[in-house]
């Protein structure tokens, strides 16, 4: 391993004090989000039965550039920010690349990745509101856990459909979500309207985060006090995560360097945007020309093969119509490991960022983003989470390329989470039993 490996670190006043919210200032602005009943562009209000008022309008907040993070939630991001920004010289060593490698290290929150960033706000306006209970789904449980420890923090009660293969295989999280004192059913269930007829249709349903949204959002409208979250895809979760990008702005600046390349892995585009957006502003002004690369898994390809346009964010249909590159509401993905990578669509920020070319997108194959997780694990000593492995592996190869053509490009990637509870994917790489879909 590398002794050379370098941190760059900001002091705790440094956390940011506003997110930056880029709808604001894109050339195109997303196209609203439908009611589905109607055909009618949504207003912040009709959401509010589901979600915290305040999360409505920043959703739909398309004129101011800058939102002020509450003192509260400041507080707690105290717990775990800053995070470091890392200089990857191992990685780059065992690569032979010219190339400057940074990653921000987001693994470092007490819930192991990025999604905290986004659970504090969304539980703390609850709470504002006289919101009592919370409710979500969670796929590999990072969100739930983030959201259950949130909760915890605000004194809200918090209960969490986890996708039914994702409870089964993954029991170390419901275990996680548990200690911190949430409810956690696996989905589909017998519980709701949605997860019956689910269940009635295909009694074996495995469960997808499609189901599970669906039974959390009934859950929610038909519950008094009880509120709705989600943990990525929506504009205020991306909005949230900004403080990813606001803080590797500054330490990229502390490094004396500014990056030639930015990459994510991609779910629903929640730490993608969160790196990438406030880098992007200055593509916008013609002050930078940065390029962004969001990794996706080759088995869930929303971005490189899905279709841009109207489609539900659930199985059941609940969730307004967004206009997102999508591979079809009931599309099921493959069981791969990176279980926070496994939705059907995109952000509707990201998509039209996509469909206007203000980005890049790759798809990666499972065994190729375990090499790459493996190798930096052994040259970085930290063991990334098999979401964060596909922007490992899109790194490399951009790191490679600058190896053939001898350029000193400087890349930075999000490590969006650690895999310390994901260990059973790394004995199945290790043991030679995975395979690609
Ligand atoms: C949830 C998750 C992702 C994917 O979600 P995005 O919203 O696309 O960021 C990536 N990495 C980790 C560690 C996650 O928990």
């Amino acid at each position: 391993m590398s002794e050379k490996q370098k941190r760059y670190m900001l002091p705790e006043d440094q956390i940011p004090r506003r997110w930056y919210n880029i709808q604001a200032e894109m050339p195109t602005k997303p196209m609203p989000p439908l009611n589905p009943a109607t055909k009618e562009p949504l207003k912040a209000e009709d959401m509010f039965p589901i979600f915290a008022e305040e999360l409505c309008r920043q959703e739909m907040n398309q004129s101011e550039a800058w939102i002020d993070i509450p003192e509260e939630v400041r507080e707690k991001y105290k717990y775990y920010r800053t995070t470091p920004l890392v200089r990857a010289y191992g990685l780059e060593e065992a690569l032979q690349t010219p190339a400057h490698i940074y990653f921000k290290n987001e693994s470092v929150s007490p819930m192991g990745s990025h999604k905290l960033n986004s659970a504090i706000p969304q539980a703390y306006y609850c709470r504002r509101e006289g919101v009592t209970h919370v409710t979500t789904e969670t796929g590999a449980g990072q969100w739930g856990a983030s959201l259950a420890y949130a909760a915890s923090l605000f004194g809200l009660e918090a209960a969490v459909y986890q996708v039914k293969i994702s409870y089964e295989q993954k029991p170390y999280r419901r275990s996680v979500m548990q200690t911190f004192g949430a409810h956690v059913t696996p989905s589909p269930s017998m519980s709701t309207r949605a997860g019956k007829d689910i269940l009635t249709a295909n009694p074996r349903h495995q469960g997808s985060l499609g189901t599970a949204i669906s039974e959390a959002v009934e859950l929610a409208r038909t519950t008094p006090n009880c509120k709705y979250t989600l943990g990525s895809v929506l504009s205020h979760v991306a909005l949230h995560q900004t403080v990813i990008g606001l803080e590797a702005e500054k330490q990229m600046a502390l490094a004396g360097e500014y990056p030639d390349i930015v990459i994510a892995c991609f779910g629903g585009g929640s730490n993608f945007g969160g790196l990438a957006f406030p880098f992007m502003r200055h593509n916008f002004t013609g002050e930078r020309n940065t390029r962004f690369i969001a990794a996706e898994p080759a088995s869930c390809p929303k971005l490189t093969k899905g279709e841009f346009r109207y489609d539900f964010g659930d199985e059941a249909g609940y969730t307004p119509l967004l206009p997102m590159y999508t591979l079809g509401h009931n599309f099921v993905p493959p069981n791969v490991h990176a279980g926070g990578l496994r939705y059907h669509g995109a952000g509707v920020i990201v998509s039209q960022l996509l469909k206007d070319g203000f980005m890049e997108t790759v798809d990666i194959a499972q065994l190729e983003s375990f090499d790459a997780g493996v190798l930096f694990a052994r040259s970085e000593g930290i063991i990334p989470a098999p979401e964060s492995c596909h922007a490992i592996a899109a790194t490399v190869r951009e790191a490679i390329k600058c190896k053939e053509t001898g350029e000193e490009k400087v890349i930075l990637f999000n490590l969006s989470g650690h895999g310390l509870i994901d260990m059973s994917a790394y004995d199945k790489y290790l043991s030679g039993d995975m395979v690609d879909y």
